[in-house]
Order: structure tokens, then sequence, then C-alpha cells
């Protein structure tokens, strides 16, 4: 629970921190804060009826996080790998738009995102109270339930299932992406033309601030104290979602182990890059791709980045490089108070 609360420092928003609303009757701007997702949600919502708003979209997160979650009973999730080997089962339209998404971003990353990775994510339960580092010989056992191309889903019988008993898809790549991006059509259907939404490393935002300038999001220094930066970027209607190797991670033998895994080695991902940002128009294709990237490093994940239309990065290296594709040129401010990094606008 308690790096959750670090999670919230991914990506710091220049916003005002100020709790109360502010403006005149009609033109509210206000910020509210919930815990949800396993991390905290900051919603900054110009309108007048924030509060009934912001209310709205974090019933709507905990709804997809009952259907999604691995991390408590119950859900469609857990009904899938329950019946792994055995049966497919029937699932909401949310689950079947996020796995299709899932297995797209898959295909496209020749399996370095590949949401059936749940078996290693348990044996490492770097999420839990007691994470550990799994034998060479688990470790190869359980890369054999590691596959994308298991995962059968039948849209149009609303049903999907996993070919082999012990299978297991974990969500946590992409779920919040989806749930940032139903949280704009939640402010746009009740009528906000400027909101943002922080929901861990995942940013969404409509419209530009209430006075019109781009919202302010910052790109965590990966080697700095929660806090510290190596640029900002400057955004209106454009999600921006980060993955690092600082989120979530143990200490063994001084040795740091974190979250994303390498689905070809079993290992936490070791591919140079330390953190990714994407910026794109829809939450989940950025929440995807920043895990993707990550893993195929900075060749294989540049590559792809530049073959997708709309999609925009910054890679953070270990050997303190930062690297930018060339659309985010204008709207990327290298700032790096550590003077550890060096910046490479583009390859
Ligand atoms: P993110 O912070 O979006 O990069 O997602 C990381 C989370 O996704 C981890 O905590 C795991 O639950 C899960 N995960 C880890 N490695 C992968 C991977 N290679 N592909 C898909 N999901 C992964
Ligand atoms: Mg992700």
């Amino acid at each position: 629970m308690t790096k959750n609360f670090l999670t919230l420092n991914i990506l710091a928003v220049f916003i005002c921190l100020t709790l109360s609303a502010c403006g005149s009757r009609d033109n509210v701007s206000a910020e509210t804060r919930h815990f949800a997702m396993g991390t905290f949600v900051i919603q900054r919502i110009n309108h007048k009826d924030y509060n009934e708003i912001s209310q709205s979209v974090i019933d709507r997160i905990n709804q997809i996080e009952l259907k999604m979650t691995v991390n408590q009973e119950g859900g469609e999730i857990n009904a899938l790998n329950a019946s792994a080997g055995k049966e497919s089962v029937t699932l909401s339209e949310d689950t079947l738009y996020v796995l299709n998404k899932a297995k797209e971003y898959a295909q496209l990353s020749r399996g370095s995102f590949d949401v059936t990775v749940g078996p290693l994510v348990k044996a490492w339960g770097v999420f839990t109270d007691n994470p550990r580092v799994p034998t060479r010989d688990e470790i190869q056992r359980l890369l054999d339930l590691v596959d994308y191309r298991d995962l059968d889903i039948d849209s149009d019988r609303s049903m999907a299932g996993l070919k082999d008993s012990g299978q297991m898809v974990d969500l946590g790549a992409i779920a919040k992406g989806y749930a940032a991006d139903e949280a704009i059509k939640i402010y746009k259907a009740n009528g906000v033309q400027s909101a943002f939404i922080s929901l861990g490393g995942n940013v969404a935002t409509l419209g530009g601030k209430p006075d019109g300038t781009p919202w302010k999001v910052g790109i965590r220094n990966p080697r700095g104290p929660e806090g510290s930066y190596i640029g900002i970027l400057s955004v209106k209607d454009k999600m921006v979602v980060s993955s690092g190797d600082y989120e979530r991670y143990f200490e063994k033998d001084s040795v740091k182990y974190h979250h994303i895994m390498d689905p070809k080695t079993g290992y936490p991902s070791d591919s140079g890059l330390i953190g990714t940002t994407i910026v794109a128009d829809a939450s989940i294709d950025a929440d995807a791709l920043s895990t993707a990237a990550f893993v195929l490093g900075l060749e294989e994940g540049m590559k792809l980045i530049e073959s997708l239309d709309g999609i925009e990065a910054v890679f953070v290296t270990e050997d303190k490089k930062v690297y930018i594709t060339q659309g985010l040129i204008s709207s990327f401010e290298f700032k790096d108070e550590s003077k550890e990094f060096e910046y490479v606008q583009k390859r």
C-alpha cells in the first residue's frame, strides 16, 4: 500500500495543490483526491458540478477495477484465470475491449508486452509483502505458461479462455490506461471542457488548463528522489503514461528487482531503459506502449513508436540519456536539476 502512495509521484503535475474550489459560480475549478485502483487518483475539473463528476469517475474506475483486478477476489479476470485450461468465460464489453487491445499490443511488440505474464508476476510477488527471487528452474517452468497466443478471445460470443491450466492474465500494464480514457468520456458527457486526471503513472487531459494554457506534466527522474524531474511536457487533449523501474521494486542481496517482466527471460526487464513515457490520444494505447517500449529497449522501442501514427515518446536510459521522438521537440522541456542526464533530442 505504501508503495502505491509513491506511484503518485511518478508524474507530478504542476497544478495548484489547494483542495478548495476557486472561480466564479459557473466556472469553478477544483481538485479532488481519492484512492482507487491501488493508487491516488487526482482530478482537476473545471465545472461547477466537479464534486458529482469526480465521484462518477471514481465509481466508474472502481467498477473497472472490480472486473479486472487480480489483487482481490471476484471479477472477470479472476474467473478467466480460474477457468484456464478448462473453459471459456463470459466477459463484459469493458474486459473484452481491454483484452483485445492487450492482444493487439502483444502482437505489435512481438510478445514484449504480454498480459499472460500473470504467473511470473505472482511468483516474484513484487506487489506483495513477501517478494522473492524464484529459482531458475521455477522461472523456466513458469515461462511455459506465458504466451499471449494462448489467450483466445471470441468477441462475437463475448467470451475468452486460456489454453492451459495455470495460465494467468494480469492487466496491470493496461487497465489504468483504460480507466483514464473512461474518465475523459465522463468529463465530456458532462460538458466539461478542461480537466485533468492522474491515476498513478497515467495522466489524461481534456483541453488545456482553465486559462487555456497547456497542462504541465513532469517526467520523473528515475534515479532521483520522488518529486524530481528530468523534464516537463506541455500538453492539451493528450494522454501521458509512464513506466519505470522505480515505480515498484524490492531489494535482495543488494540487487534491485522491479515489476516489469521480460516475458522472454522471466526476469525483470533489463533492456537498458529505466523510464519510458508515451504521449498519445488514448491512454490505453499509451499505457500498453509504455510497458512494451520499456521491455523492448531503446532501439526496438523507438522503432515501434516511430512506426505508429500520433504516438510520441520520452525514453530514459540507464546510462542517463534522455531521448525524445521528433513530435515532442516543441512540447518537451529538458529540465534536469540533478545535472546528471544528457538530452539527446532525437537519435
Ligand atoms: P506498467 O506500470 O504500466 O508498465 O505495468 C506494469 C505492470 O504490468 C506490472 O506491475 C505487472 O502487473 C504487469 N506486467 C509486468 N510485465 C509485463 C509485460 N511484459 N507485459 C504486460 N504486463 C506486464
Ligand atoms: Mg503500461
